[in-house]
């Protein structure tokens, strides 16, 4: 079995139907599919996919910049939300910290606070998070590292190779997305990070592993495929090892 640990169906429905690319998923035999939620809105419609779809498991979250727009009230209330649901979610997802553009650094303080309830929550809840960090990277890792939170997922983690060693030696995991087939960056992660901390996602619809729009779940063999050749086992050592992993961190 292949498992894409982060992707947004939701967002992929308003323009590629959901059963097609199930159907895909299924054909290519990708019977995981962790679907993230980004705000209240979209956490509430992969709670519906969940219900509908036996593959399809839920993680929800608040991304980092749709965060700034909650109060802290509405952040605590999400909080609460996701709370109610700990018996049906996967894990918490998508958070984490971005500082994409400059101006960004002034929100910089209200990212770590909403940050750090999230990865309360996941620890209160014993779930994996699943994190963004772009352009925030060594931030991200500090706060998490001050958190003491173990069962971490960074997700399309563009940082510096020196950081990749620290994630590697906390223990986290790091999902390759499906772009690892042309992206030098995600080719050489892959060179450095032990097979037991690897997982592979699409983040679906983006990232399109040809550069086509937009990308699905299905796609998240090519990941399994450069693993494989960068590693030079066979895929199907590789298929065993991801879902040994997986299962380590995500079982209850
Ligand atoms: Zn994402």
């Amino acid at each position: 079995m292949f498992i894409d640990v982060h992707c947004h169906l939701d967002k992929l429905i308003e323009e590629f139907p959901l059963e097609k690319a199930l159907k895909n998923a299924k054909d290519n035999n990708v019977n995981m599919i962790v679907v993230n939620g980004t705000d209240h809105e979209q956490n509430i419609k992969v709670l519906e996919l969940a219900k509908n779809h036996k593959e399809i498991k839920p993680a929800l979250g608040v991304y980092p910049l749709d965060a700034l727009n909650l109060s802290d009230k509405e952040i605590d209330e999400e909080i609460e939300f996701i709370e109610k649901n700990k018996k049906i979610i996967a894990g918490i997802g998508e958070v984490g910290l971005d500082l994409k553009e400059p101006e960004l650094l002034k929100t910089l303080d209200k990212q770590k606070n909403n940050l750090t309830k999230f990865v309360n929550l996941a620890i209160k809840l014993n779930k994996p998070i699943i994190i963004h960090s772009r352009k925030a990277e060594l931030q991200t890792i500090e706060l998490l590292e001050q958190l003491n939170v173990k069962k971490v997922i960074m997700h399309c983690f563009s940082g510096k190779m020196s950081l990749v060693d620290r994630i590697v030696k906390n223990g986290w995991s790091l999902s390759i997305p499906a772009n690892v087939h042309y992206s030098q960056q995600f080719q050489d992660v892959v060179k450095r990070v032990p097979l037991s901390n690897l997982l592979c996602e699409t983040d679906t619809p983006y990232l399109h592993p040809l550069k086509e729009w937009p990308n699905e779940p299905a796609n998240v063999i090519y990941s399994y495929k450069k693993i494989a050749e960068i590693k030079n086992k066979s895929l199907k050592e590789i298929e065993k090892q991801i879902e040994d992993n997986f299962n380590k961190l995500f079982e209850q």
